[in-house]
């Protein structure tokens, strides 16, 4: 079988600096990271950021040559130009799998993808959380215990401003008491999406072996299915003569 074509984008800004929290946690950005943890025979990872080039390196080429997209931004969505946030709701459309990470729920591409706001409640607290598994019978979860901890994570609470998920994956309490639908599934067109909330950037939450697995196996989830004969808006003969 050939491997999945993932793409992993970052944001790439405030984690640049060698000497930034975020820096010294993942050195050469959480991309690099996340692409050396998750690095697998059957997966064929490839990076881009921000700044790589004037698509932020996602041409056309590139996203049609990518399986699983998946997606961390935090404070620049609003550099994301409008050519390519239509280039990847046009390729979920068509079977790309979509991972929002983190901060990524306010991403021009998941808001375009869900229609809705996707505003939360939040703080920096440093709050303890508890991940627990709602659904332990779905791929997304296999090898997850029914539910684990992160010693720190942002916290970010209900309500979520998102349609109605296809799956609840996770609920995530606080120690602040805060609960949130942090890790759920949706379909568009062909296109399967995962939007999972931990992962702010001073934390080491991509080095958590609960998380990773989450991230692994939701890769293999969002892959996209046999292509299918489907072009939209097509004008069709009736299936059965009229009598
Ligand atoms: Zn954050």
């Amino acid at each position: 079988m050939k491997p999945l074509r993932v793409t992993i984008w970052n944001e790439y800004l405030g984690d640049h600096s060698k000497h930034s929290p975020a820096g010294k946690l993942y050195p050469g950005g959480m991309h690099e990271h996340l692409k050396r943890a998750l690095a697998a025979p059957d997966l064929e990872i490839r990076t881009a950021w921000l700044g790589k080039d004037i698509n932020h390196g996602l041409s056309k080429k590139v996203l049609e040559e990518t399986d699983v997209l998946l997606w961390w931004g935090h404070g620049a969505h609003g550099m994301v130009r409008g050519k390519v946030v239509d280039r990847i709701v046009k390729r979920v459309h068509e079977g790309m799998g979509f991972i929002p990470l983190h901060s990524s729920h306010m991403a021009k591409p998941f808001r375009a993808l869900m229609g809705t706001t996707c505003t939360l409640r939040w703080n920096e607290n440093k709050d303890k959380c508890v991940l627990w598994n709602v659904n332990p019978n779905h791929p997304i979860t296999q090898g997850v215990p029914l539910h684990f901890r992160l010693e720190k994570e942002e916290m970010y609470g209900e309500r979520f401003d998102i349609p109605k998920p296809d799956e609840l994956i996770f609920v995530t309490w606080f120690e602040g008491g805060n609960v949130f639908r942090g890790s759920c599934t949706f379909t568009r067109g062909a296109g399967k999406i995962f939007y999972f909330h931990p992962g702010h950037e001073t934390f080491p939450t991509y080095k958590d072996e609960n998380v990773l697995k989450v991230i692994g196996n939701a890769i293999r989830w969002a892959a996209p299915g046999e292509k299918r004969d489907f072009q939209p808006n097509q004008k069709v003969k009736p299936l059965v003569e009229k009598a």
